[in-house]
């Protein structure tokens, strides 16, 4: 397409992506543009898109109005509203949250609430109360033939994920709730479930203060007339190495530190001897141990009072404080070599009163804390062996028997919230929420971000046929025809991971039960059975890594540590160690399962597989509502307020499948416009026909037919046109004007 001078467009730019500009200068070979901070480049066609040059400064609140769909079109119209402290967008019906990060307490007062309750999606400003408004209303509408909704937030760290999920849980409560004031309502507890699997379940991590460990759905269940009568959290994938592991600038969980600071509340620290965090090798491997603007003693405070509101005992809370102190202690036990060969022997007094101080604590035998750590049973066709453990298997011993007790714990304090909120059987429908990692992408990717992409490419695939079905519905509701055009299935990574029995969860399984297997045999395996898939790659560099070729994009994995994450041993000595204890609570958390006797002590349990089971199960859930969605943008990385980068809310837009909605719009017929609107714009382009007596519909179709544009369809309400269409019409219009 030719340009003509002055035509408004967008140029790529290497730092912002894309920048405003003009044409100065069309020709065949190379066009020259001025950009609006002044500079002259001489480019090609390739590199510009049109911009629309009539663009309101306040930005559009729903993409679809924009004039021209495209990348920098969608980028600065977010960019734009950001700057005015409009952090909502809408995308057709998906919401776009762009984190403010400073406290915006006038977006979700009471009075906000009241303002959105009972409004049609559009009419006010976007907003996340007006989507959980719309998924409370629609069930709420029908009276049979309830359907439920679900509302799914995604984002990429640090972007605003869990707070969005609170405030949409806060305003179902606040539509959905008794009038009661009772201290132990549902709606209390459904709220304070939060602040609780927060302090167990976050950590600080480089891109979030206050990051959750988990993915979390929440379903919020009502009865007849609409309240709240019950509540049901599913919890996912929590990171354990954090329990034995952490990197300055990071923390351990916030429990951990809350305890250390009880000092000022009760006398817990003292009476478990925690002194000071930094004393606790499970804690001092980073020099961080405050959060600013944080007390940790009040924290401490606050999931006491969050335990209490959910209804965990002061008995169980007292167990759950202690146990927490136990694993602090078992951190502290140390080991060097023993006299015999490859065995280990308690280091020093210290570490032997750490070691004392986790059994009391444990309220176990410290002798068989001491065998359970610095050895391990062999079973053999003459029976049993003991066998002596050096110090690193010891320690790494201990680091695993300090995990298994932290993630049985947290399961644990998830099944008693859903006890105590309680499950509605009779329940007519649901609202879930659900608040689960993004795609992430980092210089090393290990069997976490596998399994977390994992995740998205099936949240994706479920986007991808909402997204389409909705399109087809507006098609639909216009009746106009159209054949659906194929856009990019993710089905083909999916069954790359998941397809049994082979894929890469049941290569990875089978690795891990194999005795001689390694990551090596895993990868060669791996790509033995995929030789030219199209979504998988070796790379040149390194054979024990494998590039997946995500939705989102190429993701190198290193599979060092593939086998050894997905198992999930249940060492039977360990077991046999906590059922021992005296506290109920503790024997309580390590007797429920009931392990088949094997040959060997360990037990493999596959985490990949459990993921997808889980994954599948949700997948389910979510296949039976309404979804909704909500996509959370992280503007800085930085964590700055009013700070915009470019190339990283591309990405994120990518990653979150807007700009793939956006491309299926874009397949279609992706300019929309009520006929009214259309005759204002470009009436002026049949001025002959104008003052004659036609609808505004043979209005359009007669300006359209003039300018011999093709493809394009007249729906009840709308002409429908293609992408690309409305660029010729406004030049069209431009040498008129
Ligand atoms: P994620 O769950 O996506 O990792 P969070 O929800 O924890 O991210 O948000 C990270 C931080 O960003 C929060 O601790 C808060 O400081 C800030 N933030 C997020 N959303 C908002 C919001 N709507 N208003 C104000 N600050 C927010
Ligand atoms: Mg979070």
């Amino acid at each position: 397409m030719g340009y003509r001078k002055g035509t408004a467009v967008w140029v790529e730019d290497k730092d912002h992506a894309w920048v405003e500009a003009e044409i100065i200068e069309s020709s065949e070979k190379s066009i020259s543009v001025l950009t609006t901070d002044g500079r002259k480049i001489t480019t090609t066609n390739e590199k510009l898109l049109p911009r629309d040059g009539d663009a309101d400064h306040g930005g559009v609140d729903d993409m679809t109005k924009l004039a021209y769909l495209n990348e920098p079109g969608v980028l600065f119209n977010l960019a734009q509203r950001y700057s005015l402290n409009e952090i909502y967008t809408y995308t057709g019906s998906i919401l776009i949250a762009v984190n403010p990060f400073t406290r915006l307490p006038h977006l979700y007062n009471v009075h906000m609430m009241e303002q959105y309750k009972g409004v049609q999606l559009g009419e006010l400003s976007p907003h996340v109360f007006a989507i959980a408004d719309a998924s409370y209303r629609q069930v709420m509408a029908m009276m049979h033939d309830r359907r439920s909704q679900s509302v799914l937030v995604s984002g990429e760290s640090g972007a605003g994920k869990t707070e969005t999920t609170k405030l949409i849980m806060q305003y179902l409560t606040f539509v959905g709730g008794r009038v009661t004031g009772d201290f132990r309502s549902v709606e209390q507890q459904v709220l304070e479930s939060n602040p609780l699997l927060e302090a167990f379940g976050n950590a600080r991590t480089v891109r979030n203060d206050n990051s959750s460990r988990f993915g979390k759905f929440v379903e919020i269940q009502f009865d007849r007339t609409g309240r709240i009568s019950g509540a049901a959290i599913r919890t996912y994938l929590l990171e354990r190495s954090r329990v034995v592991q952490i990197m300055d600038p990071e923390r351990n969980y916030h429990c951990f530190y809350q305890l250390c600071a009880s000092g000022k509340v009760n006398q817990d620290a003292e009476k478990y001897k925690l002194d000071n965090p930094r004393n606790f090798h499970y804690l001092n491997q980073s020099k961080t141990y405050e959060l600013q603007g944080i007390s940790s003693s009040e924290a401490y405070q606050k999931t006491r009072r969050a335990m209490d509101i959910v209804g965990i005992t002061l008995i169980d809370q007292e167990a759950i404080f202690r146990t927490l102190a136990a694993v602090l202690h078992l951190g502290n036990i140390e080991f060097s070599p023993g006299e015999e060969h490859d065995s280990s022997i308690i280091k020093d007094e210290k570490a032997n009163f750490h070691l004392r101080m986790a059994a009391d604590l444990f309220m176990v035998d410290a002798n068989l804390l001491f065998t359970t750590l610095s050895t391990r049973t062999i079973q053999t066709r003459e029976g049993s062996i003991m066998k002596a453990l050096d110090c690193s298997a010891a320690s790494a011993g201990r680091d695993a028997l300090a995990k298994t007790v932290y993630a049985r714990l947290f399961d644990w304090l998830v099944e008693n919230i859903n006890k105590s909120i309680g499950q509605d059987p009779d329940s007519r429908f649901q609202i879930g929420v659900l608040d689960i990692y993004g795609f992430e992408c980092f210089k090393n990717n290990s069997f976490e971000q596998f399994c977390i992409n994992f995740a998205n490419e099936k949240l994706q695939q479920h986007f991808n046929e909402h997204v389409f079905k909705m399109e087809q519905e507006e098609y639909r509701r216009e009746e106009i025809n159209w054949s659906y055009i194929d856009f990019v299935d993710n089905q083909d990574v999916l069954d790359l991971i998941e397809k049994k029995p082979i894929g890469i969860i049941s290569l990875l399984d089978e690795a891990c039960m194999l005795p001689k297997s390694t990551h090596g045999t895993f990868t060669t395996k791996l790509f033995q059975n995929f030789q030219s898939h199209k979504r998988l790659q070796k790379n040149k560099f390194s054979q024990a890594d494998f590039t997946l070729s995500h939705y989102a994009g190429k993701v190198t994995y290193q599979t060092e540590l593939f086998l050894e994450k997905n198992r999930d041993y249940i060492v039977l000595e360990y077991q046999a160690l906590l059922s021992s204890s005296k506290c109920p609570f503790i024997s309580g958390l390590f007797g429920l399962q009931k392990e088949e006797p094997s040959r060997s002590s360990y037990k493999f349990s596959s985490v990949a597989s459990r993921f997808k089971q889980q994954l599948q199960a949700l997948m389910e859930t979510l296949n039976s509502t309404e979804p909704h969605y909500i996509r959370c943008i992280k503007p800085s990385s930085l964590n700055c307020p009013q700070m915009f980068e470019n190339q990283s809310v591309l990405h994120q837009l990518r990653c979150g499948g807007v700009l793939e909605a956006i491309r299926i719009s874009l397949a279609g017929y992706p300019t929309r416009r009520t006929y009214s609107e259309f005759v204002d714009r470009f009436g002026i382009l049949a001025q002959e026909i104008i003052y004659e007596r036609f609808g505004e519909k043979t209005l359009t179709e007669r300006i359209i037919k003039k300018l011999k544009l093709e493809n394009f369809q007249l729906g009840r309400t709308k002409v429908f046109l293609r992408a690309g269409q409305i660029a010729i019409l406004d030049a069209r219009r431009a040498e008129v004007l």
